[in-house]
């Protein structure tokens, strides 16, 4: 099976969709490519959804249909066009089988290495004429800042109601759980004085965040919940009582319930808190006003669904082993799953993503490759 997957050009697909610069919003180029390949050289028949218009990215997302013959239930694989930061003019170099960037950029083999793979598995099952079920590509814009392009995405747009996401790292692994995550922010207002004349007159807004900022649950809350503040500002200067702090953090959970009672805690810490400081001259103050931003949904597939058994029967087939795990991250996938696009998380071979140290072997690719080219070819 090994022989079927045409390395070298695998390997310059890669490094074609490396050299063009896709920070988000800025995927213009990679999809055009995208859509030019796959049209013209595969004869798929590719649309772009409406979702520039809210993501304000240079592309909507790109669905890419490719009949097949096989009276098999359709798949959709996955891949997200944008990198992240610092990502633009990366120069890539390939030695010892690992490709990386020269040290000042990320690699963007997250996801690109995504890409790669699926472009060359679409080459195959042409040139070998390979006999399939419908499948289809879906990559989407803006996965990095927030997944906002599988949020607006209209599931009734694929045919495929359950598919592969090809976007962690360890290639044997299959990612079937992802938490629930929030975010939240936290202004306190309190009143400003002046430090050396009138502090009895101000509310110290930084020590009322303090305070509560010492009580509320941070960190790692028990095996499946974490918590964090991760930026605060506020005051103005030295000689003044600050009248204004904000915090903002986030709860992630594999078990959104445990997720809620976290949220709550933290919130009502916060008021409770604030009643300490309030003082009869200074009616209302302090002040704490809360938002809570959901970020995206838990993701949880059951161990026999048909995309974990396929894919495992798949493994074996090529003498390979694939295990489940769960992430302590999210990603389109747990969006696709919420809108009932059942949808699981392939490992390609990333390591480092996010870094300017990222790498790939492209070995684990050719891997990958192998894997969603017999996920394909099986009779589901
Ligand atoms: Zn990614």
């Amino acid at each position: 099976m090994r022989s079927r997957i045409n390395r070298d050009r695998l390997a310059d697909t890669f490094r074609q969709l490396v050299l063009m610069d896709s920070p988000s919003r800025e995927e213009g180029a990679v999809a055009d490519w995208i859509k030019r390949t796959l049209k013209e050289e595969i004869g798929a028949e590719v649309i772009e959804d409406q979702s520039r218009g809210q993501t304000g990215s240079e592309s909507g997302n790109i669905i890419a249909r490719i009949p097949g013959a096989e009276k098999v239930v359709p798949l959709f694989f996955n891949a997200h066009m944008d990198t992240v930061e610092p990502g633009r003019g990366i120069k890539i170099i390939f030695k010892d089988g690992i490709f990386q960037s020269d040290g000042t950029t990320v690699l963007g083999a997250d996801d690109k290495a995504a890409i790669a793979i699926l472009i060359e598995t679409a080459r195959l099952l042409k040139e070998h004429r390979v006999s399939h079920g419908p499948i289809e590509f879906l990559f989407t814009v803006c996965e990095e800042i927030g997944l906002l392009g599988a949020k607006l995405l209209d599931p009734a747009l694929l045919e495929a109601k359950a598919g592969y996401a090809l976007d962690s790292s360890d290639p044997e692994v299959l990612i079937n759980q992802a938490p629930c995550a929030i975010r939240f922010k936290v202004r306190v207002v309190g009143k400003a004085a002046h430090a050396g004349l009138h502090p009895e007159l101000g509310i110290n807004a930084i020590q009322v965040a303090a305070r509560a900022l010492a009580e509320i649950p941070l960190g790692r809350i028990d095996e499946y919940t974490t918590a964090n503040v991760g930026l605060i500002h506020g005051g103005k200067a030295t000689n003044i009582v600050p009248e204004e702090v904000e915090l903002e953090g986030e709860v992630r959970s594999h078990n959104p319930e445990k997720l809620k009672e976290v949220q709550d805690q933290i919130l009502e810490t916060f008021h409770r808190i604030a009643l300490d400081f309030k003082l009869m001259e200074n009616p209302g103050l302090p002040l704490i006003k809360t938002k809570i931003i959901d970020d995206y949904p838990l993701m949880s597939v059951s161990e026999v669904h048909p995309l974990i058994t396929t894919a495992a029967k798949a493994a074996k087939g090529l003498g390979r082993n694939l295990r489940l795990d769960m992430t302590g991250g999210g990603s389109d996938a747990n969006i696709f799953n919420a809108k009932g696009l059942a949808t699981v998380v392939m490992g390609i071979g990333m390591q480092n993503v996010h870094t300017t140290s990222e790498h790939i072997s492209l070995d684990d690719m050719v891997d990958a490759a192998e894997l969603v080219l017999e996920i394909i070819r099986m009779k589901r």
